[in-house]
């Protein structure tokens, strides 16, 4: 099991997260205008990455929070973990791994 370091929290177990899908993909927009094609692509042709992967991760039974984690998929080591609107760039210059 992994340990996460909530950057609102700190260490924690894994068990108190929930796992929230890959970041950073950008919701088509207007929608109105995406056809169900583009609709498909967005909600669940999603990359099954085997590797290094950008992911989406929340706090849920801790503080709530969402947060980005760079992890290897296959080793399930934590590269990073950055705040919501923060750059991946930005936060590879951080300490927030795990
Ligand atoms: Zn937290």
């Amino acid at each position: 099991m992994m340990n996460i370091k909530c950057p609102y929290c700190g260490n924690r177990s894994e068990a108190e997260y929930s796992f929230g899908g890959p970041a950073h993909l950008v919701r088509p927009i207007p929608a109105a205008e995406v056809s169900d094609e583009e609709w498909v692509d967005y909600l669940f042709m999603l990359d099954n990455v085997k590797g290094v992967s950008a992911e989406r991760w929340c706090h849920s039974h801790g503080c709530g929070q969402w947060f980005n984690m760079l992890r290897n998929t296959v080793t399930h080591e934590i590269l990073t973990i950055y705040k919501m609107g923060e750059s991946l760039e930005s936060a590879k210059g951080g300490e927030n791994g795990a």
